[in-house]
């Protein structure tokens, strides 16, 4: 076990209790950051709703963190507090690009990621990248989160990386992620990054929040789309073959040319907009640049044409419907006499006494009463 040496400055009172602790270190490890007293300050007191908003619009990274944690957070008075915050600053949102990653593990997104990010520093925008890890809201382990991720992104002084939140259904984490990318919005983020793992519903729910979509695969076995189901290559707007290098080069292009041949069979992503099939190496930095170049006639071409706004409104609303969703789901299921009628109605199911449909009028009709 890590013995704990507790260090207290010398004004403490003899008999003082734990709250003049000024911090705890396992002994042998010595300190060696000096925070500065500013974080101290923010990291203690708790905000109100004026210290958020202003924080965010003065872009304090520090209070950016906070305010994203206040998101995340399940408890009512916490959610009534974000709400708040969220209201005063929507004016400032809605400014920067949304785009969403997704891939099959290993696929080389984060490389892609971080090689997409530094240039766009270097550009001197300014990045977030949020991750929707489906593997994380079913256990506490992660796809996403294991690894040591995006090193030489997380020094750029202009990204700002988060993870995943951690707990709760995909529709939770989708609220959260929504209203982090608001927040991201009004502390002065171009570019929003939001990656998800290619595996399941997650790039679906990533799909609904972002203007643009890219799918990012390996070179070889073309026709069975590397275990990503059609529907995720319908919702692409790019689908990008990384890894693009050495002797990879020639079979990047052949699956380049079977996904050119199987998206013409394919519906569009978005309207006005034919999807592209690129071949790339984050590692070697080959194409970011041209990858870059596509999104932005993208958002340049869908925002003449209408498509761009039209999308966001459409995502705006279907925010709200799938929200009245989850929450009726919720209330109906956590009510007490459901409850208590659910598992006899299943029985009746079960043994064939009443219907499927006979099973959701009772059920529904007790509800509503
Ligand atoms: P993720 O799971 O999709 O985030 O994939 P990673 O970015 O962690 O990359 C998985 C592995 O592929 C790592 O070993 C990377 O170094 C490697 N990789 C990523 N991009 C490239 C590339 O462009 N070329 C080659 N040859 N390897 C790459």
């Amino acid at each position: 076990m890590i013995e704990k040496k507790i260090n207290r400055p010398d004004w403490v009172p003899k008999d003082a209790g734990h709250e003049f602790t000024t911090f705890i270190m396992p002994a042998g490890v010595e300190l060696g950051v000096q925070v500065s007293p500013h974080l101290e300050i923010t990291k203690r007191k708790k905000l109100s709703v004026y210290e958020y908003v202003e924080g965010i619009l003065n872009k304090d990274i520090t209070i950016l963190s906070k305010a994203i944690t206040l998101i995340e957070s399940n408890a009512p008075q916490y959610i009534e507090k974000a709400q708040e915050v969220l209201k005063k600053i929507l004016s400032h949102t809605g400014k920067s690009i949304r785009i969403g990653i997704s891939g099959p593990p290993g696929a080389g997104k984060s490389t892609s990621i971080e090689a997409l990010g530094c240039y766009l520093c270097k550009q001197g925008l300014k990045i977030a990248v949020l991750t929707i890890d489906p593997s994380s809201t079913l256990t506490k382990g992660s796809i996403l989160g294991d690894k040591t991720r995006m090193e030489l992104l997380s020094r750029e002084k202009n990204a700002y990386i988060r993870p995943s939140p951690s707990a709760g259904t995909l529709g939770g984490v989708a609220r959260k992620t929504r209203e982090t990318i608001l927040v991201c919005e009004a502390a002065g983020y171009d570019v929003i990054l939001i990656e998800t793992v290619g595996v399941g519903q997650s790039e679906i729910t990533v799909r609904s929040m972002v203007d643009f979509f890219l799918l990012i695969l390996i070179p070889g076995s073309g026709d069975e789309l590397q275990g990503i189901k059609k529907g995720v290559v319908e919702i692409s707007d790019m689908i990008a073959i990384n890894k693009a290098d050495g002797k990879n080069i020639q079979y990047a292009n052949i699956t380049k040319t079977s996904y050119q041949q199987a998206i013409g069979m394919l519906n569009r992503a978005t309207d006005g907009w034919n999807t592209i099939v690129r071949t790339f190496s984050a590692l070697e930095n080959k194409g970011i640049l041209d990858i870059w170049t596509d999104i932005n006639y993208f958002v340049d071409l869908t925002k003449r044409s209408g498509a761009f706004d039209k999308r966001r409104n459409e995502q705006v609303l279907y925010w709200v419907k799938s929200m009245i969703e989850e929450e009726l789901m919720n209330r109906f299921y956590k009510d007490t006499e459901i409850e208590k009628m659910l598992p006899n109605i299943n029985k009746d199911v079960l043994s064939g006494a009443i219907t499927p449909t006979n099973a959701v009028s009772l059920l529904l009709n007790k509800y509503f009463g």
